[in-house]
């Protein structure tokens, strides 16, 4: 993939668990690699429609100086986050944050940390049988929205379905989205089912009725099977109430399990 590549960029900043260092400040080296395409600032010769690295410096200096955390680690978590909201062509990014006077005793050309972040692909299934269901799945829709580790790509129209399972209940709403987001798949369900406790969520009964169900359908094209977690969901590909919703975003989008499109699973059922 195409990069920017920013390497030791200079700031005189205040991070550091110990006092003197907040209050008396120190160099720091910031290094950053920016993935994105650069394929048409490349062929039309045009910095608007690429980054510019000018104003990614300038971001990073103002970020730094602005801040004050005792770790490299939250230092480099939060700044990577910040560039993201600002920059949004970036699609991946590596930052390296170097301490060359840290305060160790002995002699080091420099301590840092490096991370690397990249937006990935998810696709979630919502659903509401209780109360007023539209004002369920607008809400949630919204705090996905506004969530800065989440960015809304699609969102399907909602479809009222009738309830699966054993239980006896009203009707649903259901419908799916795409983001991306910066979440990895366990702080994903996390964040989803925080969401869900919002929405004053009970688990009483066993697919029983709800104000508010998020799965997580898709991520990436990941497979994972933890205790408390499955990717791809484990029932979606049974479920006309997720497909057809989903078939209307994400047609062409593969499960990864049983190689097939999202339209081919939902017209052969
Ligand atoms: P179903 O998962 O069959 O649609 P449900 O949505 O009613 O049933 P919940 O009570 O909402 O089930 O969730 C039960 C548990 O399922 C959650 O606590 C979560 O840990 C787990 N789970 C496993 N895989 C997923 C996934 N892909 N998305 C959301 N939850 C999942
Ligand atoms: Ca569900
Ligand atoms: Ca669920």
């Amino acid at each position: 993939m195409d990069k920017i590549i920013i390497k030791n960029l200079e700031i005189f900043c205040n991070h550091g668990v110990y006092k003197e260092e907040n209050i008396l400040g120190q160099k720091f080296l910031v290094s950053a690699s920016l993935n994105l395409d650069t394929r048409k600032a490349g062929i039309t010769d045009s910095l608007e429609i690429s980054v510019n690295y000018a104003s990614v410096c300038s971001f990073i200096n103002d970020y730094m100086k602005a801040h004050t955390f005792k770790l490299l680690e939250a230092a480099a978590e939060h700044l990577i986050l910040a560039l993201f909201a600002h920059f949004d062509k970036l699609l991946a990014i590596t930052l390296e944050i170097k301490k060359p006077w840290a305060p160790i005793g002995l002699p080091v050309d420099y301590v840092s940390v490096e991370i690397s972040r990249k937006w990935h692909t998810a696709y979630i299934a919502l659903g509401s049988n209780m109360g007023d269901k539209l004002g369920y799945l607008e809400n949630a829709v919204s705090s996905i929205k506004n969530d800065v580790n989440c960015r809304l790509l699609k969102i399907s129209d909602f479809i009222i379905t009738e309830p699966y399972g054993p239980v006896e209940q009203d009707d649903f709403l259901n419908g799916c989205i795409m983001i991306q987001t910066l979440y990895n798949p366990n702080e994903l369900l996390a964040f989803l089912q925080h969401l869900e406790s919002d929405a004053n969520r009970i688990r009483e009964i066993h697919w029983g009725p709800r104000t508010l169900d998020l799965d997580i359908l898709l991520y990436d094209d990941i497979i994972l099977d933890s205790d408390d977690l499955i990717i791809p969901h484990p029932e979606m590909h049974k479920r006309d109430f997720v497909l057809k919703p989903l078939c209307q975003i994400a047609p062409n989008a593969v499960h990864p399990l049983y190689k097939l499109r999202i339209k081919d699973m939902t017209d052969n059922k």
